[in-house]
Order: structure tokens, then sequence, then C-alpha cells
């Protein structure tokens, strides 16, 4: 399994996450078998291109080319076997809601597959703070900086805690992106027992536990 896969995985289960229950799933077995269906039946539809993208392989434009190419051939013939699934575990309610799904998950990987690498910092965690791997970890503001004037003005948090972030993997960070805007965050999930308290976040950390990504790249 490439790292690239394991991206894609990760975030078809982002999406699978926010549209579906909990309910009997509490160890995160059905999120992880559900999205590893999804990823090998959708990884072969993709160009080789998007397979092996990473910052440094090719430049945008190219890429937003085949993505649009993807979507206006492949997925306008999205296998109604995946689309039925989708449908019977209730994340989508149609076909086209099926396809809008695959094509915004491939957005999603290819956005992170292309973003650059962060930067290692001596002064940092080493590990991420939600699946506890050993990866390059991106900083996520648990107040987020685009809702700093609003929560001053209602005076929801001291300033003294504006700036507190928690260290993590990009999957977790996104997860945490998806399951809460930016004003949910700042009100109601601004410390990492807060988003730990929720059901989906402890959901994706039990998949992310399983996941084969966690060595150290780049
Ligand atoms: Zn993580
Ligand atoms: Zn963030």
């Amino acid at each position: 399994m490439s790292d690239q896969y394991a991206l894609f995985k990760d975030a078809l289960a982002q999406r699978v996450l926010a549209r579906s229950t909990p309910s009997g799933d509490a160890d995160g077995d059905a999120l992880d078998d559900f999205s590893e269906y999804l990823a090998s039946e959708l990884w072969p539809v993709m160009p080789q291109e998007l397979q092996a993208c990473t910052y440094d392989s090719q430049p945008p434009t190219a890429l937003v080319e085949k993505l649009d190419d993807l979507d206006s051939d492949a997925l306008s013939n999205l296998p109604t076997s995946i689309s039925d699934s989708l449908i019977s575990f209730g994340i989508a309610a149609d076909w086209d809601a099926a396809r809008a799904l695959a094509l915004a998950a491939i957005r999603d990987y290819v956005a992170q597959a292309c973003a650059p690498p962060p930067a290692w910092s001596s002064t940092r965690a080493t590990e991420c703070e939600l699946c506890d791997r050993t990866v390059p970890l991106t900083y996520h503001h648990l107040i987020p900086r685009s809702t700093h004037t609003k929560v001053k003005k209602k005076g929801w948090h001291p300033e003294s805690m504006l700036n507190s972030v928690a260290w993590l993997c990009r999957p977790c960070h996104s997860t945490v992106h998806h399951v809460a805007d930016n004003e949910e965050l700042a009100k109601s999930f601004y410390t990492l027992d807060l988003l730990l308290e929720r059901e989906d976040i402890q959901r994706w950390r039990k998949y992310a536990a399983k996941q084969r990504w966690g060595v150290k790249r780049g």
C-alpha cells in the first residue's frame, strides 16, 4: 500500500465519517472496512498522474486538468455497486450524491498529497496529539484565526487563549476541520479534550490507529 493510497483512504474516511452515524461502530472497524472498500474500488479509476501526485510531481494546473477529465469521464460512469453501497449505508441519497462524494474525496486527496511537507521544528511535539503517530505535524489553532475578531467581541475566551495550538498530523488536522466549522471549533471545541469528547473524533482516532501510515516522511 502506497502512502498516496493511504492518504486517499483517509480522505474517503473523513467524508464517510461526516455523514454516517456512529452506532455500532465504537471501535472504528466499520469505518475502516468501508473506507478500504471504497478506496480499492475508486483507486484504479484514477489516472496514474493523480495516483502518484506529490508536492514535487506536477504543476497544479496539470492536475486540475486531470481532475476535470476524471469528473467528466470516469466518474460520470461511477459503478452502481459503489453508489448502491453508499446509499444503503445512508451516506449518499442517490447516485449524484455518491458521485459528488467520490469527487470531493479525490479533490481532498490531491490537495493533501500535493501540499508542501510541514517543516520540522525542535520545540514541538513529535507525535500527533490525536492519533499518537510520529509523523510530520501541522499546527491547528484550537481557536481558528478567522474567528478571533468575533471571539474577542463576544468575550468567548480570554485573549491569552487565542494562540493555543494542537500539533496534528495532516489527516487528523483535516478531520477536525471536517467535523465542525471554525466558529463551532472556537466556541465549543477549543481544547483537545473537548474535541476528544466528540463521538466522531473518537471514531476517527480509532480508525487512524489501524492505518499503516505513520512512518516518517520527507
Ligand atoms: Zn494524527
Ligand atoms: Zn486547523
